[in-house]
């Protein structure tokens, strides 16, 4: 569904992403995971359009998206949710949630998946009417109203309680099994390899190595670096 290849990103004169390859396939959920610093971001922004890679090719379904502008991505059915600081505050959940279908104009098509992201996210039919709220889930709601065929998400457990981020995470594995694409980046590199496919991870910029999920999490290397030993 997507391949990344070669790309490169400078922010002035920072070699943020150096030839950085990767491959999501279709169905699948696949983890980017990384310290601090690593260019997970940014790897994120540069596929959904918000920054431009020097060089490289982004293919989505066959149709190089690199250097394309965000509305057009989101148009052809990408979308980066991103972290839940970003939505808007001063709405409710619920204006939240249709500015996320902003680009639809199948109106019945609208309401039934706004039936099914409360039905996903209790939490935010509580709060429909609310100012904001649970703002990771809103996010994530306000992203799905996309009708997205694939998913960006950036590091969704940010921020959240451990009881939360298990919520999150199952929250994520049903999107993707309701057939929903999902590339996830991580820095809770143990989540993220439980319900991940297959796995990357940035170091400096870099892809240091690729796997399946469970090929990375027992990796020597990996436990000692992302798994805490
Ligand atoms: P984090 O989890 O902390 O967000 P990350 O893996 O997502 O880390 P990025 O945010 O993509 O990493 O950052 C990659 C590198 O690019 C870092 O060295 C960072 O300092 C730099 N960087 C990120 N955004 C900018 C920017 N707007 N201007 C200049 N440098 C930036």
């Amino acid at each position: 569904m997507l391949k990344v290849n070669n790309i490169d990103v400078y922010y002035g004169a920072i070699h943020a992403i150096k030839d950085v390859s990767l491959e999501v396939p279709d169905g699948e959920i696949v983890t980017l995971i990384g310290s601090n610093g690593a260019g997970k971001s940014t790897t994120l922004h540069t596929i959904s359009g918000l920054i431009k890679p020097k060089n490289g090719s982004i293919i989505f379904e066959d149709k190089d998206i690199a250097g394309m502008p965000a509305h057009k991505i989101v148009g052809m059915g990408l979308c980066q949710v991103p972290e839940g600081r970003h939505v808007f505050a001063n709405m409710t959940v619920m204006e939240n949630l249709e500015l996320g279908a902003y680009l639809r104009s199948d109106k019945a098509g609208i309401e039934e998946d706004m039936k099914k992201i409360f039905d996903k996210f209790p939490r935010l039919l509580e709060r429909k009417n609310q100012i904001s709220g649970e703002q990771q889930m809103l996010a994530m709601g306000r992203a799905l109203m996309s009708r997205p065929r694939l998913l960006l998400l950036d590091e969704p457990s940010m921020g959240l309680a451990p009881l939360l981020v298990k919520e999150i995470f199952n929250i994520i594995k049903e999107i993707n099994e309701s057939g929903t694409t999902v590339l996830l980046v991580e820095q809770n590199a143990n989540m993220a390899l439980s319900i991940a496919d297959k796995a990357y991870v940035l170091e400096t910029g870099r892809i240091a190595l690729a796997g399946t999920a469970q090929e990375l999490a027992s990796s020597e290397a990996v436990r000692k670096a992302y798994l805490g030993g």
